[in-house]
């Protein structure tokens, strides 16, 4: 079903959006380059089914995210004691997530089909099936962005969002891939 954007929009005003862009998917970049990062300075890798390489080549992942040709960006804010505590400051990342749920819900109440990408690894559970079983929440669990090997600074420079935003404010950000 297409999209009614104007009446997501107005739904979007009542949540704590800070910005939003809608652009076509093809404008994404993918890049190993991510995924080289990925693998050499995430904790998470191979850690998690929302991380490489539970997800995937980057070709299957561009792939998949092309068959959804519209994208919806969005990003939050959240104000931290003190930015440089990594704990304190991915807690944070719960609002968000959360916030990235209630916009997948939209999509979902006017029949569009999703496939939505948040920050960070999932942290759904506190231990991971991954990989001894099935992902136990593949309806709620998104996988992180750079997992697909977008490149989200082509993002940030695009559309000119400043993850530095200063003091001890964090910046989040999501995904909604849809067709
Ligand atoms: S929902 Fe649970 S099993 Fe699935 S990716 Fe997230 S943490 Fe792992």
């Amino acid at each position: 079903m297409a999209l009614d954007r104007a009446l997501l929009e107005q739904q979007m005003a009542q949540l704590p959006i800070v910005q939003y862009e809608f652009f076509p998917t093809c404008d994404l970049v993918f890049s190993e380059r991510v995924r080289h990062i990925c693998a050499h300075e995430c904790t998470q890798y191979g850690k998690s089914w929302a991380c490489p390489p539970a997800v995937g080549p980057v070709a299957e992942c561009r792939a998949h995210c092309l068959s959804y040709p519209n994208a919806l960006l969005i990003t939050s804010l959240s104000e931290v004691t003190d930015i440089e505590n990594l704990e304190t400051t991915l807690a944070t990342r719960v609002d968000h997530e959360e916030l990235t749920r209630q916009v997948k819900s939209l999509f979902q109440a006017q029949g569009v089909d999703t496939f939505v990408l948040s920050t960070e690894s999932c942290a759904i559970c506190e231990h991971c099936a991954y990989p001894g079983g099935p992902c136990r929440f593949p309806e709620k669990m998104f996988p992180c962005v750079e997992s697909q090997g977008i490149l989200v600074t082509d993002l940030a420079e695009k559309f000119h969002i400043d993850f530095q935003a200063g003091g001890n404010l964090v910046t989040w950000f999501s995904l909604i891939l849809y067709r």
